[in-house]
């Protein structure tokens, strides 16, 4: 039985306002196991078979209202004339959840195609090729979807001013030639990496404005990033460039309660100085045939409990305020 503090958790006996499906780095590709950089185990083709059970369990819930892709849906390693292909089997996969699906990008969806592409293909509103938007699942509730490379050297032209403002970043922070390095760099400066990104000043502005708004309706936020947002839930090197100016926007009001994330595959799960919770989801790449890792939230007036399957930890986030 579920318990924060000692305390039953009342989950047991509430009903939620909404419930919906969570699934992080599924990174599919249709090539033999191989592994991360630090040796972790890679279940290329298994993936999709652990979105597939994540689909038909969500599927028998029938209070899911819809769900949510964390990104990075397709490899790096896939080879580069299959990358639609597997794309488009891994959405396919996602039509059949019953409900909407709700997708982010992230840098492993970036180096099989381009922005526009995957804009299109995840049906992201997208003004100028942001992927960032918000909605309201019930009227006390809101959740915002940020795009973590909105600034970045990834997905945008090569002469595109992203992709610039992005190489500047880059080469004022990172020493090494590879940019996908860390060798040398300490503490947070590890963030300075390729694979990572960061908001810009323009979606920063709408944070700003959809938070206002929501304190203004009274809703409270839950707010999705692929690149975890706070130094304590994360390795360094998988944090966002511009976190702290993320989490300063965040910090102007009190609507936000979580963050939940992607992107740093062995999850993990932090309350930061305001009380806001940081949730990163276990990857699917990662299970070994026969495990997964995949859950579903249920939303409360005060606390989102997070159930997951064997491989992604219950978490039961109890707002502090
Ligand atoms: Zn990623």
């Amino acid at each position: 039985m579920d318990s924060v503090n000692g305390l039953i958790s009342k989950s047991l006996c509430q009903q939620p306002l909404f419930s919906f499906g969570v699934i992080a780095d599924v990174q599919y590709a249709d090539i033999p196991d191989g592994h991360s950089f630090l040796g972790v185990p890679r279940y290329y083709r298994h993936s999709i078979l652990v979105l597939q059970r994540a689909i038909k369990k969500w599927n028998t819930c029938s209070n899911l209202q819809f769900s949510i892709n964390f990104g990075d849906i397709v490899d790096g390693f896939c080879p580069k004339d299959d990358s639609l292909t597997a794309v488009r089997k891994v959405l396919e996969e996602f039509a059949t959840f019953n409900g909407p699906v709700y997708h982010m990008i992230g840098n492993h969806c970036l180096y099989n195609l381009a922005r526009c592409e995957l804009t299109s293909l995840f049906k992201i509103p997208s003004i100028d090729g942001s992927a960032h938007y918000d909605f309201s699942p019930t009227p006390g509730y809101r959740i915002v979807v940020l795009d973590a490379y909105d600034i970045s050297a990834l997905g945008w032209p090569h002469d595109h001013p992203k992709t610039l403002a992005a190489k500047l970043i880059l080469d004022e922070k990172n020493p090494n030639t590879d940019k996908n390095s860390p060798e040398g760099m300490m503490g947070l400066d590890q963030r300075f990496l390729m694979f990572n990104g960061a908001v810009g000043e323009k979606q920063l502005k709408w944070l700003d404005d959809i938070l206002k708004e929501s304190t203004e309706k009274e809703q409270k936020v839950i707010v999705c990033c692929h690149i975890p947002l706070n130094p304590d839930v994360t390795p360094l090197a998988a944090l966002l460039w511009n976190y702290d100016e993320v989490m300063e926007v965040i910090y102007r009001y009190k609507c936000v309660k979580a963050c939940l994330a992607g992107h740093a595959h062995e999850g993990g799960h932090s309350i930061d100085s305001h009380g806001i919770h940081h949730r990163v989801l276990e990857a699917a790449l990662e299970c070994p045939p026969g495990f997964d890792a995949f859950g579903h939230i249920d939303v409360y007036d005060d606390r989102i409990h997070l159930i997951g399957s064997n491989r992604l930890a219950n978490t039961e986030m109890v707002f502090t305020s």
